[in-house]
């Protein structure tokens, strides 16, 4: 039996691999976890949590014009001040930065604060040439940006950077139309950019059901922000006053402020050393594991966005927690996929659990629809003219709930209750028999006709 330096070595100290390390620690592993940046990864430092800290400050833009017709004294001259927000969410950050790290001390994993590769079945290497081995490595190593090339695409910036903005563009052109770009979208527009979205396709947020992210187009488009679709870049020029000059295939070019790539993310794979253990990757650079997120290398184990499943954060945890149960634990750990309730965080939010209509109608052929369309009270004393749209599928034998999709405030929130019911597999008839909870929004969800 070889002596190793660590029982396990994790690769990477995001949501993934935070989890991963502290509950191997806890069940009695003797455990090191290596993180190049900051412990917490993208959700923590340059994504969910500062993300949605901007959501809520955008908000307030609707919020406080709204209010005056709920009889407050709300100035004409708003004004926000964009640095007093960012510091204030920079702080949030550290601060969770800060808790992450102690729970991963306190469970008895030990910080290993250096970019470190892969140089064997059971051995790292660190950034300063020290080698270290373990009898099991997991690679929790996240993704990245993608960006299109083209020429001048240097010139643009990613969500990472826009955290960390001196100030708000006044013209910014967003590249992607899927999470980040519907998101980042809302929340420049809310702090009044304008805002160009453009896409190489007509589609914005494939994979969620059609009516919901027609709804977001509708609404964003009446709120004002510009949608190009069908474009690729062609070239990016920085003018002399420091403006880009974007140009695009089948579009006149744009003169924005800031340009950022919202298209996607790739693992973080590159030049991490996997080939010298005999890891395989897909074509985009993921590594390829099996149920029990086990690579092709028998001692190397891979959770969350570096092995392209589903990029979302609760899932690489659970993959996480899965990983070091079974292997330092009682074992028993599985992720199960089906039925993960997702949600954008757009102007207005969307969510959604289950299948679409069209997954349904492919799958199922005989399949029932119920939905409700209305104005939130909130937004008619308001005089806004946004409407929330709720949808059900249903399918049409056994009048079993396949999916729950909508538009509209707080619909986050909403989809998380509704997909516990979702995915133990309740009926329409089901949720029929609840009694409505009055006046909500949610409570259409038992009123469906
Ligand atoms: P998405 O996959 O959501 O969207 C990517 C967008 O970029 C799509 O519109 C796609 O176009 C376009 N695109 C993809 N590749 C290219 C390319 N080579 N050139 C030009 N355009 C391209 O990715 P995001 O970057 O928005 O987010 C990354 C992941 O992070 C998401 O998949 C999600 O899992 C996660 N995330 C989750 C959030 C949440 O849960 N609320 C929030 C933010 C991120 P098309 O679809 O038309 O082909």
């Amino acid at each position: 039996m070889p002596d190793f330096d660590y029982d396990l070595f994790v690769i990477g100290a995001g949501s993934g691999g935070t989890r991963a390390a502290r509950v191997a620690a806890a069940h009695g592993a003797k455990v090191a976890v290596a993180e190049e940046y900051r412990v917490g990864g993208t959700c923590v430092i340059r994504g969910c949590v500062p993300k949605k800290l901007l959501v809520y400050g955008a908000h307030f833009a609707e919020d406080l014009k709204d209010a005056r017709r709920f009889g407050w004294m709300v100035p004409e001259d708003l004004q926000f001040d964009w640095q007093c927000l960012r510091e204030n969410v920079m702080a949030e950050v550290d601060r969770i930065n800060q808790a992450y790290t102690n729970t991963l001390k306190t469970n008895g994993a030990e910080i290993i604060e250096q970019r470190t590769t892969v140089s064997g079945p059971n051995e790292v290497t660190l950034a300063d040439g020290t080698k270290k081995t373990a009898k099991t490595i997991l690679v929790a190593v996240g993704a990245h940006p993608q960006i299109p090339h083209c020429e001048g695409h240097e010139h643009g910036i990613t969500s990472n950077e826009a955290f960390n903005l001196d100030g708000i563009p006044k013209r910014i052109l967003i590249a992607g139309a899927g999470y980040i770009a519907n998101e980042f979208a809302g929340i420049f527009h809310q702090f009044g950019a304008h805002v160009i979205l453009m896409n190489r396709t007509k589609d914005i947020l494939r994979g969620y059901d059609l009516a919901i992210r027609d709804r977001l187009l509708q609404i964003s488009m009446m709120k004002g922000l510009e949608f190009r679709f069908d474009a690729t870049f062609e070239k990016i020029v920085k003018l002399d006053d420091g403006c880009l000059e974007v140009h695009m295939s089948g579009h006149d070019p744009a003169v924005v402020d800031l340009v950022m790539f919202a298209t996607g993310r790739i693992p973080n794979t590159k030049g991490l050393g996997l080939e010298s253990a005999g890891v395989e990757m897909t074509e985009r650079g993921a590594i390829k594991v099996d149920d029990d997120n086990r690579s092709t290398c028998p001692s190397i184990y891979a959770v969350g966005d570096v092995t392209d499943r589903i990029q979302l954060t609760p899932i690489a945890i659970r993959e996480g927690q899965a990983f070091a149960d079974n292997l330092f634990g009682k074992g028993g750990g599985k992720v199960d996929y089906a039925c993960i309730p997702s949600a954008v965080f757009s102007h207005p939010p969307l969510a959604g659990v289950g299948l679409t209509e069209s997954q349904a109608r492919q799958k199922f052929g005989s399949v029932r629809v119920y939905s409700s369309d209305f104005r939130p009270m909130k937004n008619v004393l308001a005089g806004r003219d946004e409407r929330a749209l709720y949808k059900m599928v249903c399918d049409g034998e056994t009048d079993r709930v396949l999916g729950i999709h909508m538009i509209g405030p707080d619909v986050p929130e909403i989809i998380q209750a509704a997909a516990v019911a979702v995915k133990a597999g309740l009926t329409k008839t089901q949720f029929d028999a609840t009694v409505a909870l009055h006046p909500t929004m949610a409570e259409e969800l038992v009123l469906l006709k």
